[in-house]
């Protein structure tokens, strides 16, 4: 794979995959959804234009995702089945392979930024739970009281899941509630920086009604992240389970490096084949490092956006 020499620089972000359906969307809702994706996008994509690294440019997309309760991430967080907003969330960078991954945060207002704590400033990548936020505590990072994170229409969400006894991903149009028409997603941001390396970032609550301590594919490096200069930056969304088990990122990672596949056929093959036979719902944004940018997904819709260069910005909800 060629390095990044002509200059180019690209950002794609999303804000979870699921049974998004136009017939189930206002024009207020998807005017706000349609906002918020291009309000993260313009901010990373500034960094990028101004010199700014990859890495910058994915927490802050990131970021600004985490903070509007749309999202399933951050101030918007699914509840868990305890009543509380575990989060999970990872970044990853391409040239030397660093990552921070931090699972079950609580209180955290922006857990990707904590997860770039834990990859530049802690011997470790993966830390959990109360672990992760005494190591906060030791950082200048922000926190936020429960109420922060409490948002009505997830709550209700919640408050549904729990009397069916049922795990739901954020956007699954289960009967119940498809009615609510709640759906929203986890976030994630993939980028070049005109030094050609790539980044890759996730953030999400995870599922609705989660138990257990449960841990989706979001956090785990290969998973649901990755970033690799020599391949590409992934960054999932859809149902963890199938994701770690497909170990989606790497193996489209892996599907370029030792087969030489482009990033569309090795993206086709695990999103549209490889995840389909074991019934993983979901999508992904990718980048390889000439700055070519996937993102396909093999549910109803993904909300979605990208920016090659000083090209017009795509933002996308569902199928083409
Ligand atoms: N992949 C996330 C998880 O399973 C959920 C999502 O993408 O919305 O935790």
């Amino acid at each position: 794979m060629k390095k990044n020499t002509i200059g180019n620089i690209s950002i794609a972000i999303h804000g979870g995959a699921g049974t998004i359906l136009r017939s189930n969307m206002s024009d207020t809702l998807e005017r706000e959804y349609t906002n918020a994706l291009k309000e993260a996008i313009d901010k990373a994509h500034s960094i990028l234009v101004e010199g700014g690294s990859s890495v910058n440019a994915v927490e802050v997309a990131v970021k600004s995702l985490e903070d509007n309760p749309l999202f399933n991430a951050g101030k918007g967080a699914v509840f868990s089945h305890n009543g509380e907003n575990e989060m999970d969330a990872c970044i990853m960078e391409g040239e030397f392979l660093k990552a921070g991954a931090v699972a079950g945060v609580r209180n955290i207002k922006n857990p990707i930024s904590l997860a770039r704590l834990v990859m530049a400033e802690s011997p470790h990548v993966f830390l959990a739970n109360e672990g992760a936020i005494e190591f906060a505590k030791t950082k200048k990072v922000a926190f936020e009281p429960n109420d922060y994170f409490f948002v009505k229409s997830r709550y209700d969400q919640y408050i549904i899941a729990k009397e069916n006894d049922e795990i739901m991903l954020d956007h699954t149009s289960t009967t119940a509630v498809s009615k609510n028409n709640n759906k929203f997603g986890t976030v994630g941001a993939v980028a070049l920086d005109l030094d050609g390396n790539l980044a890759a970032a996730t953030s999400t609550g995870g599922m609705t009604n989660k138990r257990f301590g449960r841990i989706g594919d979001s956090p785990i490096v290969g998973a649901g992240t990755y970033a690799n200069n020599n391949t590409c930056a992934i960054s999932c969304t859809g149902h963890g389970e199938l994701f770690i088990r497909a170990v989606v990122a790497h193996d489209i990672s892996c599907l370029m490096e030792y087969k030489n596949l482009t990033l569309k056929e090795a993206c086709d093959l695990v999103v549209h084949s490889k995840l389909i036979k074991i019934g993983g719902e979901g999508g992904l944004i990718a980048i390889d490092a000439m700055g070519n940018v996937e993102m396909p997904f093999n549910s109803e819709g993904m909300y979605r956006a990208m920016k090659k260069n000083n090209d017009v910005p795509f933002i996308g909800i569902y199928k083409m």
